[in-house]
């Protein structure tokens, strides 16, 4: 399936190392455990989350003699690494999407505007990246080619006024979904962040009725550094989870792992291409078999 198309440069790194590994240690001992410790670190999964992962595989080492009970144990632990995503989505919801500019924010909302229109959802989606007016004609274009409507302002004006808008258009339009983009240059840091704990407050404030869902959009491409900048935006505003895009062209998605352990935020929907269709539920089983298969 796509997903498994998707993360075939992160599974040929990992998968095909992995069974090098294990073929040239045919008895499973400390050297094994070293090396495998190494090539997780390569794959993007972060030494700390390594560390971690070899920890419990020396904890269970009794149950492990073949290359095959390492492989399962492995995927196990790593599995059991990804926080659950707890909740399902109440409607209505308003969703306030996050990340740096590049990150694939503007596609992961048309992609998500269509998924939704697809279940048969009434979306509304909100230019609040009112920084760029690029910005806000790119939405347009998503919301013309998805078919729903985009609230937007000219360039320059108050996101936080946008989101007021669209809030009470999605009140009396009984918008299931509100898709709202937010700006993302992080060199203005502190006023990125003070926006965005504002648009927070406009939410809770106008429409407490609604199920508020930030989701922060990491770049898979951009290894470690994704988790620099989620660090960044989680010290100012809570999340309910990640769109980590551009899977398919890294050999580093291995970082989706290190992020849902090292954040504690769970993974909720994965980019594997520039498609309208290319964005996909996350689910850690799928994920870990398709890396580690
Ligand atoms: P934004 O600045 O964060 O809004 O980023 P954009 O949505 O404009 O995306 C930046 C580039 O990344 C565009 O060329 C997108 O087509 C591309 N992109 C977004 N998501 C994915 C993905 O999952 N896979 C691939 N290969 N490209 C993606």
């Amino acid at each position: 399936d796509k997903i498994k198309q998707g993360l075939s440069k992160t599974r040929e790194n990992l998968s095909g190392k992995l069974d090098s590994i294990l073929k040239l240690n045919k008895k499973i001992d400390d050297e094994t455990l070293e090396e495998l410790e190494e090539l997780l670190i390569s794959a993007d999964i972060g030494v700390d989350t390594t560390q971690m992962l070899i920890e419990k595989l020396k904890e269970n080492s009794k149950n492990i003699s073949t290359p095959l009970e390492l492989k399962e144990a492995l995927k196990k632990e790593m599995i059991n690494l990804f926080p659950q995503k707890n909740t399902s989505l109440i409607y209505p919801t308003v969703m306030l999407i996050v990340g740096v500019n590049g990150v694939g924010k503007t596609t992961s909302i048309g992609k998500l505007a269509y998924k939704f229109k697809n279940e048969g959802k009434k979306v509304l989606l909100v230019a609040a990246d009112t920084f760029r007016a690029a910005a806000i004609e790119q939405l347009e274009i998503w919301g013309q080619r998805v078919g729903v409507d985009v609230i937007k302002h000219k360039e320059g004006s108050d996101p936080a006024s946008v989101l007021f808008d669209a809030l009470q258009a999605g009140k009396a339009r009984k918008s299931d979904i509100i898709i709202c983009d937010t700006a993302g240059r992080l060199h203005t840091k502190k006023n990125l962040m003070e926006e965005l704990k504002k648009l927070h407050r406009v939410c809770q404030k106008e429409y407490p009725e609604a199920n508020l869902v930030n989701l922060m959009v990491l770049d898979a491409t951009t290894g470690q550094n994704a988790l620099v900048q989620a660090r960044i935006f989680k010290d100012a505003v809570d999340f309910s989870g990640i769109i980590l895009t551009k899977l398919d062209g890294t050999a580093k998605g291995g970082i989706a792992v290190a992020i849902a352990s090292e954040l504690g935020i769970p993974v909720w929907y994965v980019g594997v291409g520039e498609g309208i269709d290319d964005l996909y539920e996350f689910d850690p089983r799928d994920f870990t078999e398709a890396i580690l298969n």
